[in-house]
């Protein structure tokens, strides 16, 4: 058995005092005691300097704003954490018509609204029409066609960006390669030309930006560079065409650290990228990007509480109260979670593998963990702001956590926690029978 040594993310809002963890100013023990287990905690220091982090770099010297942050908020989308974004400034990155809906239930204003995703259906295309979103980020021909006619339908225009897939050099940027080969999401480069002329011909499309997003959980500049280029040569092509582009989409995707990675610091990254754009002779464009991870990863950490130690021949295993339903991401990609002792004490260290009560082997949320626990002891697994709360499920008919907002000294409950009448309340049994099946 192996034990993993690799060091904590850096955190913002939370930290340890005297063995004891904190969300900003109330201790993680003290909550889970208020709210139950297993709990969401978010701070919203950590969110406002995340946010503040991009905010920088988008105002130049003069004061002048050369860039919008669009919180993609398919990362965390619970209303409390997209309102204190919209307070920020922010605008919204959308994948789908219920992500549209809760931005329209916190009043975000439609004109701050990006609707993107690869297969919105006729309802979702009429719904931000509807809304008067910014812009529909188009990922195929198919959906240009359709998006024109459900604007013909409505007798209103279309405000449309193709997403370009910029076919970034994988080679040179390993960390992506995965993204790249997957060619569900955007529009081939060499057919990017094409279809925006195409849709000039289209009557109900009015072409307004050129968008790209070249993957998440990316720990480097180069391949963003190599994609700003790659974009702007299409802008310089259409405009040579006689087709305008107004805003420069640059997608999200920069990673945080969860342990070993060291990302590019969030307002120097973002200079860059604004600057070259600048250089290239484009700063007159509208640009927008579309931070999920980087802006609410670190800002969330999920409480969960040991149930058993279970030893084995060959593992020990750490039971807890929090699983893959609330957790999904060690499941689904084999995602690093630190976990850490919520209150530290003079127990041995023992190497366990943190597992949750589904049936499941998957079922997992750390391997491998060096632990000084006993059973009932409290665990904080870290980086568990984005796709976390969004991913959870109700497998195993386990009630979705409580989610909680720190700031400073106050707390507040932003989701209630689920009970498990709630999760059948919109179940039936069939009608009683009241005469034989064989009639
Ligand atoms: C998911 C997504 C984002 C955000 O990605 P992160 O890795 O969370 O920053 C931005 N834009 C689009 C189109 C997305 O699908």
């Amino acid at each position: 058995m192996t034990s993993t040594t690799i060091p904590l993310p850096h955190l913002i809002g939370f930290t340890e005092r005297n063995g004891n963890w904190h969300a900003e100013d109330l201790s993680l023990a003290d909550l889970a005691k208020e709210f139950g287990t297993p709990l969401y905690v978010y701070s919203k220091r950590a969110l406002t300097e995340a946010y503040q982090a991009y905010d920088r770099a988008c105002v130049d010297a003069s004061g002048k704003r050369r860039a919008r942050i669009h919180f993609a908020m398919k990362a965390n989308s619970n209303l409390a954490i997209i309102d204190c974004f919209k307070q920020l400034g922010a605008g919204f990155d959308l994948v789908s018509g219920g992500e549209l809906s809760r931005a329209l239930a916190i009043g975000a204003d439609p004109s701050s609204l990006v609707f993107a995703g690869v297969g919105k259906s006729a309802d979702e295309i009429a719904q931000a029409l509807k809304a008067g979103v910014k812009c529909i980020n188009v990922e195929s021909i198919a959906e240009l066609h359709k998006i024109n006619q459900v604007a013909t339908r409505l007798q209103c225009r279309a405000p449309i960006s193709l997403r370009v897939n910029p076919d970034v050099d994988a080679q040179t940027h390993p960390y992506i390669s995965t993204g790249l080969k997957d060619n569900k999401f955007g529009i081939a480069y060499h057919e990017v030309l094409k279809t925006y002329r195409e849709a000039a011909l289209l009557s109900q499309i009015d072409i307004v930006g050129i968008d790209c997003h070249i993957g998440s959980q990316i720990t480097t500049t180069a391949p963003y560079l190599d994609a700003v280029d790659k974009v702007l040569d299409l802008v310089a092509q259409l405009k040579k065409e006689g087709i305008e582009i107004h805003h420069l989409d640059l997608g999200g995707g920069l990673g945080i650290s969860y342990g070993e990675e060291s990302p590019p610091d969030i307002t120097e990254f973002t200079n860059t990228l604004l600057n070259r754009v600048a250089e290239r002779g484009f700063g007159h464009l509208d640009i927008v990007l579309e931070p999920g991870r980087s802006l609410v990863g670190n800002a969330g950490v999920l409480l969960t509480h040991v149930e058993y130690l279970k030893p084995g021949a060959e593992k020990n295993f750490c039971i807890v109260d929090a699983a893959m339903t609330e957790l999904m991401r060690p499941a689904l990609y084999e995602a690093y979670h630190a976990i850490v002792p919520v209150q530290s004490k003079p127990v041995k260290s023992v190497t366990y593998d943190v597992v949750g009560p589904v049936c499941e082997s998957g079922d997992w949320l750390g391997r491998g963990r060096s632990l000084a626990v006993e059973e009932g002891d409290l665990l904080a697994i870290l980086s568990a702001g984005a796709y976390g709360f969004v991913m959870a499920s109700n497998y195993n008919t386990r009630p979705k956590p409580a989610e909680i907002m720190v700031d400073g000294k106050n707390v507040y409950l932003i989701r209630q926690r689920e009970t498990v009448a709630d999760l059948f309340a919109n179940e039936s049994t069939l009608p009683k029978q009241t005469h034989s099946p064989l009639g």
